[in-house]
Parts: C-alpha cells; sequence; structure tokens
C-alpha cells in the first residue's frame, strides 16, 4: 500500500501522488497573530505535523510553508483597541506562536512568509486579475473578485451554483462570512482611517489600502513556490474544515483565475474541529484554552500530541480533563518504556525483539498510509510497548532492530513523555530537608537543579515524615509535589524517586 489521503476536493481518499516524484510541496494556512493561538488551532497544526512527519518518513523531500497572517480585519481591530501600531501588536504573539510550536514538538516550516512582507507579491496578483478582467474597482474604492468570471468557483465547498450572488450591488467585504453570503469577494481594500492610524496601509496603482485576508495566501504560496520549485501549483493544501469556504474557496478562485491552471493545490485536506468538554470553544462560552494554559498547569506536551493522535483527524475531538489525564498516563507509560528500553540495548536483537520490530514497522505504515490513521498508528505502538515489556521481563535483550523501529516511529508521532526520574541517593537523603530552606511553591528559577533541588528536598522531608509515621503531612508533602508536576515512587528496597512529569 502506498500513501493514500482524502482529499476535500473530490470527497474521496485518493492514492497521493505529487507533480515532480519525490518532492511534495505543502502549504499550510498559519495563525492568525492577533492573539495566543488556541488548542483548536493546535489540533490542525499537529495533523499537518503528524502529515509532515510522515511524508519525510516516507521519503520525500517536503517543501513546507505556513504563513502567519500579521494583518487582517482582527489584527486591525486589536492593535487599535490597544492604540498601538499594527507592527507592535503582532510581534509577540508571533513569538508566543513559536515557543508553543516548539513546545509542541512541532516542526518549523522551510518558509514563514509573513503577510505584510509579501505586499507587492498581493499587488501583482490583484493588477494580473484586474487585467484579467477577473476583478474590479467598487466604487468604495476596493477590489473585488468577479465570481461569475470564474465558473469553477465553488467547486470545493460544493455551493450550488444558483447561490451565487454576484454583481457590484453584492458583495462582501469583511475577511469572514458564510457560505449564505457567497457573493464576490474583496481582494484589496481602500485605505480607512483606522488602517492609516495602525499602520495598515499600502499604495498600489489601484489606490491605497490593504489586502483581504483571503489573497494573502495565494500570493504567498504561488511566490514560494515559483521561486523554489518552478512551479504555480501545489501538491497538498491544508488547514481546518473552518477554511473550507470562503478561505480555501478563494483561495482557488483568486490563484486559478491569475495563473490559468486549473488546479491551485492537487489535494486539500482539512482537519475536524476540537471542543473543550463537548462545548464549541467560544468566547461566548468563556472556553478558550491555549498551549500556554496547559503549559502553565504542567501538561506534558506528548501527552498533548497523544490526545490528538488518538483521535482521526477527520473526526471530532472532545477534550476532557479526564482525556487528557489518561493521555499523560499514556505518554509517562511510553517515555518510561523508552528509558527502559534504551537502558537494555544490547549488540543484536534477540528473535523476539526483531518479531516486534518488523510488526510495529509494518503496522504503523500501514495506518498511517491510509489517510493517516493516526489511532491504529498510536494502539500499534503501545501493543509494541506491551509485548516490549513482557520481553525484557523475561531478559530478552533489544539490539539495533528494535531501537531503529523505535525512534522510526517516535521520530512521527513524538507522543512519549519526556519525563526525567531523579533517585534519591542516600546522600541526598541522608539529610531529612529540615535544614533546607524550602518554598512552598517550586522555585521561580526554571533551571534543572534548582527544580530538582526543590522536589529531592521535599521528597526527603516526606521520607523523614513517613519514617516519624506523620502520615498526613507525607500525603500533604506528595499533593504538593504532585501540583508541581513531580511525582514520588518509594521503592520496595526503601529507596525514593522523584519523577518529573512534564517540563
Ligand atoms: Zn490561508
Amino acid at each position: 500500500m502506498t500513501l493514500h489521503l482524502y482529499n476535500t476536493l473530490s470527497r474521496s481518499v485518493e492514492p497521493f501522488r505529487p507533480l515532480q516524484p519525490g518532492r511534495v510541496s505543502m502549504y499550510t494556512c498559519g495563525p492568525t497573530v492577533y492573539n495566543y493561538a488556541h488548542i483548536g488551532n493546535f489540533r490542525t497544526f499537529l495533523f499537518e505535523d503528524l502529515l509532515r512527519r510522515w511524508l519525510e518518513a516516507s521519503g520525500y523531500d517536503v517543501f513546507h510553508i505556513m504563513n502567519l497572517t500579521d494583518v487582517d480585519d482582527r489584527t486591525i481591530a486589536a492593535a487599535r483597541a490597544k492604540g498601538v501600531t499594527l507592527r507592535a501588536h503582532v510581534d509577540p504573539f508571533a513569538r508566543a506562536f513559536e515557543e508553543d510550536r516548539d513546545w509542541l514538538r512541532i516542526r518549523p516550516p522551510h518558509e514563514q512568509p509573513r503577510a505584510t512582507e509579501y505586499i507587492g507579491s498581493m499587488i501583482e496578483l490583484i493588477q494580473g486579475l484586474l487585467d484579467k478582467g477577473v476583478a474590479y474597482r467598487g466604487d468604495d474604492g476596493s477590489v473585488y473578485f468577479a465570481i461569475a468570471r470564474f465558473p469553477a468557483y465553488g467547486r470545493l465547498s460544493r455551493l450550488d451554483r444558483r447561490e451565487l450572488k454576484a454583481g457590484a450591488s453584492e458583495r462582501v467585504s469583511t475577511d469572514e462570512y458564510a457560505k449564505e453570503d457567497a457573493r464576490d469577494f474583496v481582494l484589496w481594500k481602500a485605505a480607512k482611517e483606522e488602517d492609516e492610524a495602525v499602520g495598515a496601509a499600502w499604495d498600489a496603482p489601484f489606490g491605497r489600502g490593504r489586502p483581504g485576508w483571503h489573497i494573502e495566501c495565494s500570493a504567498m504560496a504561488l511566490e514560494l513556490i515559483r521561486r523554489r520549485l518552478g512551479t504555480d501549483v501545489l501538491d497538498i493544501h491544508a488547514g481546518g474544515v473552518d477554511l473550507i469556504f470562503p478561505h480555501h474557496e478563494d483561495e482557488i478562485a483568486q490563484s486559478c483565475a491569475y495563473t490559468g491552471r486549473t488546479e491551485f493545490a492537487r489535494v486539500w485536506l482539512h482537519g475536524e474541529f476540537l471542543n473543550i468538554r463537548g462545548e464549541k470553544m467560544s468566547k461566548r462560552f468563556g472556553n478558550i484554552t491555549t498551549a500556554r494554559d496547559l503549559r502553565q498547569d504542567g501538561v506534558d506536551p506528548g501527552a498533548i500530541r497523544l490526545l490528538v493522535f488518538q483521535a482521526h483527524y477527520r473526526q471530532k475531538l472532545d477534550l476532557t480533563d479526564e482525556g487528557l489525564a489518561s493521555a499523560a498516563e499514556g505518554s509517562r507509560r511510553l517515555g518510561e518504556f523508552r528509558r527502559r528500553l534504551f537502558a537494555a540495548r544490547s549488540g543484536a536483537d534477540a528473535p523476539e525483539f526483531m518479531e516486534l520490530a518488523e510488526k510495529l514497522d509494518r503496522e504503523v505504515a500501514e495506518a498511517l498510509d491510509d489517510d493517516l490513521n493516526a489511532p491504529r498508528a498510536v494502539a500499534a505502538l503501545f501493543a509494541f510497548v506491551a509485548a516490549g515489556n513482557a520481553a525484557l521481563d523475561a531478559g530478552r535483550a533489544p539490539g539495533p532492530g528494535a531501537i531503529a523501529a523505535w525512534e522510526r516511529v517516535d521520530g512521527v508521532l513524538s507522543v512519549a513523555s519526556d519525563i526525567q526520574a531523579i533517585k534519591i541517593t542516600s546522600a541526598d537523603a541522608a539529610g531529612d530537608g529540615r535544614h533546607q530552606d524550602l518554598t512552598e511553591s517550586p522555585p521561580s528559577d526554571p533551571a534543572d537543579g534548582a527544580q530538582r533541588g526543590w522536589a529531592t528536598g521535599w521528597a526527603a522531608r516526606r521520607k523523614k515524615a513517613k519514617a516519624d509515621r506523620d502520615f498526613a503531612e507525607a500525603d500533604r508533602i506528595r499533593e504538593r509535589l504532585k501540583s508541581a508536576g513531580w511525582e514520588v515512587r518509594d521503592g520496595r528496597d526503601g529507596s525514593v524517586e522523584v519523577v518529573r512529569l512534564a517540563r
């Protein structure tokens, strides 16, 4: 079996064949940096990360572009509300996005164009559309795309052509609108005073203004693949399901009308939503969860990846406390197994491990080739861990084959917790922590040594409390450590281990 993907264009699972053998160009719509990206946005970015990693693991040379939307209705409104320039408002959120992305182990794209740095390409594209008569300048000074001049409009979102409203009196000038409002959409918005106030206006032959949101992705994608690959058709374009209409529909219309090609991207992939405890994430419900909220709560990034990959990307996913807790437990089991596997590695694989490694590779490839069936790949990984633990218990040694299979699969899913276990040595335990100056909360100094000293200090105090039969105090300390992301484990031989659950 080769890689098969569900193409939103055809509404079917198709064998994947890139334009140039061995090379894949992939454009994924990036965040609008008016605020912190929430966990629903990151669910989409995680599915795209899995796609990218699996393509690379399958031997493709991938060229991945992910933009940052740093000028649109929302960024301008947010900058105005704060009374700062657009640039001053978006820069910290752009940096925060990169931090969150790295924390979630999402591979950075090869190109991360910012819309404001590609205004020239956008002007060129819009001018081309005006020259072809597919776009027109409205009486409000803005430039619109005439959907009546592009017969394929509606193909991606399967809009009924009878419902399309074309013409000067039926236009939409906002970046976001619903399917019922399918009509001529804006390419270039004539500059308003509020745009000028935040520095979001540029000169163009068709009047001073700023780009509409949809034109941004078309211009950046076309510019970068032309420059890098000498083509104007993408192999893959991906995003969340909410982008199918109007964003991706409009991207296709603008790009194809401009290039004269029948396709802008050959395969369109869309990831489903993430709900929070059964509700759609929204300002109204006040349940918007960001990646940094989870990080501050001490959640392990491996646990978030595991939770996301336990659902297929085309299924809705509900984020619940129980789901997150069980993913954290699963991620930790994987992290512990990795430690055990690597500690036991030897020069040659025992036959059991040869077999297990072959099975893991085969099952994961079958699962991911089948439209990125991550839940099945994750199940294969857990089966490997269960059988691997049994083989280790029986004294069998893993060799290069088992280690390589683990690394290949872990390199694609990256769902194992990055736990650190610290055994309290007899030297640490010699003191009972009483003389150590221990704060109730962990030190603000993020240095490993400071955190470790704090955790081992409390663990030593807990050991003393137990020895004094003060079990209430021992339990209190256990809870204190737990809430700071550490777990105390008592060994049968009287040793104590403090394990860091999240970093
Ligand atoms: Zn886009």
